[in-house]
């Protein structure tokens, strides 16, 4: 199994996915953009930092012992899903609600069929999110602190991006989309990181605050997770079982890939 074998079954699979199709007959996600990280790398173990990710979060040899290799891939949403979230302001559209719904499940079996091709090839696979070990630690009021695992973190290891100003992951096709990931005793020659610093992508334009309904983001600040998770959390009153914003992916510099620094 290589990089090239992999991201074929990946793509074929996608490509004949029921649930990657809305009613309209469009798709959710165009084809995944791949990253690779040595499950070894030291970048892991600072993520245990308080200020990073936090103490519970497992490394890739606590999830699985002899893991040789991280694979990360970013789902980016198609100009169909994006641009349908541009337009009104507050609330989010139909399609950006089924690419957060639907699109977690496309996540999780596209996760599942790599991990069986990976295991059908003779190595051993574990999907952190799907795993029964994965935690998400929440505050008294019921809202996300932090996780086991953070498919972003994990995605800037393995040399997909860097951080923007709004906390989602800049790649090179975009900000817009969402991530999966698989360890695995498979052993595939590292990506490299084009770059060194965590914002690094960020032109701290601040596009991403102006567009945010809550007013979660400021230049000076960062992102308020709190007041995000709060206004994501109230949409559900009205779209239950769905939920979603993602306003300050959508009408910004960094929609479509790496933004240009002027
Ligand atoms: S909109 Fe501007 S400030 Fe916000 S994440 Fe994108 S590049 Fe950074
Ligand atoms: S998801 Fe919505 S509420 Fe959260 S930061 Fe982005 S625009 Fe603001």
């Amino acid at each position: 199994m290589n990089r090239i074998m992999l991201e074929a079954v990946a793509s074929e699979f996608l490509s004949n996915l029921k649930e990657n199709v809305l009613d309209s007959g469009r798709q959710i996600y165009n084809q995944p953009l791949f990253g690779y990280g040595d499950a070894g790398d030291p970048l892991f173990d600072e993520y245990k930092k308080a200020n990073i990710v936090g103490e519970g979060f497992l490394a890739p040899c606590e999830w699985l012992k002899d893991a040789k290799s991280v694979i990360s891939f970013f789902l980016p949403f198609t100009e169909t899903v994006k641009s349908s979230n541009a337009s009104d302001r507050t609330e989010p559209s139909v399609e950006w609600l089924h690419g957060r719904w639907e699109g977690q499940i496309i996540i999780d079996k596209l996760s599942q069929h790599l991990a069986a091709a990976l295991k059908n090839a003779g190595f051993e696979a574990v999907i952190p999110s799907l795993d029964s070990r994965f935690r998400a630690y929440r505050n008294l009021n019921g809202l996300p602190l932090t996780s086991s695992w953070s498919e972003r973190h994990v995605a800037y290891i393995c040399g997909l991006g860097t951080f923007g100003l709004s906390k989602g992951l800049i790649t090179e096709r975009g900000i817009a989309g969402r991530f999966g990931s698989v360890v695995t005793t498979a052993p595939f020659e590292p990506s490299a990181r084009k770059y060194r610093e965590i914002y690094e992508y960020c032109t701290m334009c601040g596009a991403c605050a102006r567009r945010c309904p809550a007013n979660a983001i400021t230049v000076e600040k960062g992102k308020d997770q709190f007041v995000c998770q709060a206004f994501v959390e109230g949409t559900r009153a009205k779209y239950n079982p769905m939920y979603g914003c993602g306003k300050c992916q959508v009408s910004v510099p960094c929609q479509n890939g790496i933004p240009l620094k002027i």
